[in-house]
This record gives C-alpha cells, structure tokens and sequence, in this order.
C-alpha cells in the first residue's frame, strides 16, 4: 500500500475517535486520498459542500492527525471530483462521441430476464427496422433498472448498421437547456435544424417535459418532423405519458402512439446472471455463495448491485486479498446498506427540515414568497437538494415552483458565502444531520 493510503488509514482512525459518528461518516468517510505532491495531501471530494466543510470546519483536525500519522506536516489542498478532469460521469465511463452516445452500452452487456425482455426485443427491433414498427418506441420504468443502457444501446446498434445516418441522444433537460439558450441567443433556426433532421432520435427521462409548455410545444414539432419523414424516436420516462402530470394531452398522444414497454426490478435469477457479467472480467473469481448473497441482499435495481461489486472489489483491493470471503462481501455490503437509508432522501424531505431548522410554517419554502426570513432558507434548501442530493437545477426547480436559472443563482450564492463562513458551514452540517436522519 502506497504512503497516502498508510497516512490515511491512521487519520481515518483518528478523527473517527474526535468527532461524532454521524459527521464521520458524511464529511470524512467520504473523502478520497489522492496524491502526496510535495508539501500537500491532495485529497477529492464529491462536492463543494464537503470541501468547504472540510476547509472551513476540519482543517486544523485534519492537519494536525496527519502531522500524527505522517511525522511531519503537510497542507490540505482538497478538490472537487468533478472538477477533476476526466473524472465527470461521462469521461468516466468512456468515450463520447458529439451525438452524445457513450460506447460503454450495448446489447451485448445487456443481461435479458423476464422484468425486461420485452423492452429488450423492442429496442432491438428498433434498431432492425427503424421508423416502421415502433415509432415511437417508449421505455418507462423505475430508476437504476436499464432504461438510459438500452437507448444508448439502440444509438450505438444504429450508428454501427448506419454509419452515414445521423443519430443524436439527448435528455429532455438538455433539450429544454438548449431550447432556452436558442430563444434567448435568437438562433431558433440552427437548434431545430439540429434536432429535426436526425435519423434517430433518443430522449431520455422525458418525465421532466412535464409542466414546461414552451418545451412541450416545441418538441412537439420535432416530433411529428421526424416522424413525419418516416425516421424513429426512442423516449424513456420514469413513468407512463398517462400516469405524468402536467404533460399536455397532445404529448401524451404524441408519445402513446407506437409502443409502451416497461422495465421492471430483476428477480432473483436475473439478478444472479447480472452479477455474474458485472465480475467476468474481474481479475477476482467470486463463489456461488458469495454472488447469491448480494443477489438476496440487493434488491433495488441495477445500479446498486453495480455498487456492491465495485464495493466488494474495493475491499478485496484494500485488504490485498485475491480469495473474497464471504465476510469480506458482508463487510463490503453493510457499508451498502448503512447507505440505503440515503435513498429516502427527497427534495421535500430536504425542504421539510430545513422548515423545521427555520421554525417555518410546513410549505413555506415553495410559496412565491420572498421576504428574506423565507428567501434565505429557501436558498439553503436549494443548494442541499443540489449538493447532497445530485439534482439537476431544473428538478430542483420543479419543487420549489421557480425556473432553473434562479436555483442555479441560489446555489452558486450560498456556495460563495460558505467561503470562509464557519458558522453557516456548521448550520449546514447540523442540517445535512437531520436530513441524514430520515
Ligand atoms: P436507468 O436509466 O433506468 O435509471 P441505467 O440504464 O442508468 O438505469 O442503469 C444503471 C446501471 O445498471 C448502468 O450502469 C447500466 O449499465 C446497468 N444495467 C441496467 N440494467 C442492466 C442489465 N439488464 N444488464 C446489465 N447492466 C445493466
Ligand atoms: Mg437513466
């Protein structure tokens, strides 16, 4: 094991003794050592909020449990993740081409089970006999369960039957992001000539059309373009068009139209058969046991038995093992499911303690309301929901009733005044607490 992780290791173990188990885990356990670069400890963080926790309220423990463990003393320099270049989510999950596919999804690294086999063949067939059988074909479903993986796929697919027909995948976030920017910099002509006239056209989580009419109207024109010059649309939502509020009813009919397939939970075998492609070109072999103990302990979806594979081959790294023991994948797994509560966590949980932490009346945060004793947490709420969350500015924005550009303006202030602001760097921890706590 290399010098940082040693130095690390003992820091760990220190400040697990100083400070609460709580703050622990949210603020230290989540750091990652990354380099000794002469006089500093680089060290990456998920996001700005934990650095400036980290800098405003644990330097001076961070340092001096380094000069312990280290004999001798060095200086933090703490960066945020996704500021690192070449590790945001899409460079890390491999090349990106300009039509925003990501050649890490492909049907061969499907794994087909009964809770998806339908949407699978339909994608397929997408890809077989474009803009005549399903058109459009829509994928809805819960989060984690492969709805992004198989319309990645279908681009991917297409471009490689294709390679002179235009492809282009998007979220319905990007649209609305880049529908705004061309009404604002007048250049509606190029943003429609871009989407079009594309031979096929992925959307992703098209749930966020839902209550933005000027998007609605627009990407109702590019539909019936491009299904009216016989090309296809491929769409995926969190939900049935029926069953998303605040969709008008011809968006609705406009994507009901071909067919609705859905993606469900895997059962037991596929999460079995999922685990085992997410290990076969692992380096560590796994037993029967141990793959059948995630798969009765993961449930969820996907995502997260790709979380406990990455978890367990982290462990066996740190441990330097190359047998994984079935105590290894316990150790790695309750960390797993100590994080699930996590899943909880909601906007309005958010906007429900800070209320609290406020003493406001329960709903005043997402009243229009703008003297400063609402104003202020609101702003507070808005970059929670950002920071420990992950939303995207326009989700965020739907909860609170505002645009996207006044949540991106409220986070941005309170990430500047936490600068140096230990007293709010403390509000925040005891809120990130309470929210913790749900
Ligand atoms: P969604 O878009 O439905 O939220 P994703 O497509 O992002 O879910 O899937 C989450 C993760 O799980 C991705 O890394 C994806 O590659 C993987 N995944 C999902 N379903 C499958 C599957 N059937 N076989 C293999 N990997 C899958
Ligand atoms: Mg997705």
């Amino acid at each position: 094991m290399n010098e940082i992780n040693e130095i690390w290791d003992s820091v760990l173990a220190q400040m697990a003794e100083e400070i609460s188990a709580v703050s622990f885990e949210t603020w230290i356990k989540t750091v990652e050592p990354v380099e000794i670069k002469g006089n500093e400890i680089v060290l990456s963080v998920k996001n700005s909020l934990n650095k400036n926790m980290l800098v405003t309220k644990f330097r001076s423990m961070l340092e001096s449990c380094i000069e312990m463990a280290a004999g001798r003393t060095y200086e933090l320099n703490v960066t945020v993740e996704a500021e690192l270049p070449g590790t945001s989510a899409a460079a890390d999950s491999g090349e990106e081409f300009a039509s925003g596919l990501n050649e890490r999804y492909s049907f061969d690294n499907f794994v087909v089970g009964g809770n998806n086999d339908l949407a699978y063949s339909t994608a397929l067939a997408v890809t077989e006999t474009p803009g005549r059988k399903y058109n459009p074909l829509f994928l809805y479903g819960g989060s984690g369960l492969g709805k992004t993986h198989l319309l990645q796929a279908i681009g991917n697919k297409f471009h490689e039957l294709y390679p002179n027909k235009k492809v282009l995948y998007t979220t319905s976030e990007k649209f609305t992001y880049e529908l705004v920017n061309a009404i604002r910099e007048k250049s509606n002509r190029e943003f429609r000539n871009k989407y079009r006239t594309v031979d096929l056209l992925l959307v992703d989580d098209v749930q966020f059309l839902a209550n933005k009419e000027v998007t609605q109207e627009e990407f109702f024109h590019t539909f019936n373009a491009i299904y009216d010059a016989g090309n296809q649309i491929v769409l995926t939502s969190d939900r049935l068009p029926s069953e998303t509020p605040h969709l008008t009813d011809r968006i609705k009919g406009r994507f009901s139209m071909g067919l609705l397939a859905d993606v469900q939970p895997p059962d037991y075998e596929t999460r079995i058969a999922i685990l085992k492609s997410k290990i076969e070109n692992e380096y560590f072999t796994f037993d029967e046991e141990i793959i059948e103990y995630v798969a009765n302990n993961i449930r969820s979806n996907v995502r997260d038995l790709e979380g406990a594979v990455k978890r367990i081959l982290a462990y066996a790294g740190i441990e330097r093992t190359n047998t994984i023991s079935i105590e290894l994948a316990q150790k790695a797994l309750k960390e797993i499911i100590s994080t699930l509560p996590k899943r909880n966590i909601t906007i309005s949980v958010i906007i429900d303690e800070v209320e609290k932490y406020y003493h406001l009346p329960s709903g005043s945060l997402v009243t229009k309301k703008r003297s400063n004793d609402i104003a202020y947490p609101r702003h507070i709420a808005m970059y929670l929901a950002r920071e420990v969350l992950d939303e995207s500015y326009p989700r965020i924005g739907e909860e609170f009733n505002r645009d996207h550009s006044t949540v991106m303006s409220a986070v941005k202030k309170v990430r500047k005044s936490l600068q140096g602001d230990k007293e709010l760097a403390e509000k925040l921890e005891d809120l990130v607490n309470n929210i913790r706590k749900n």
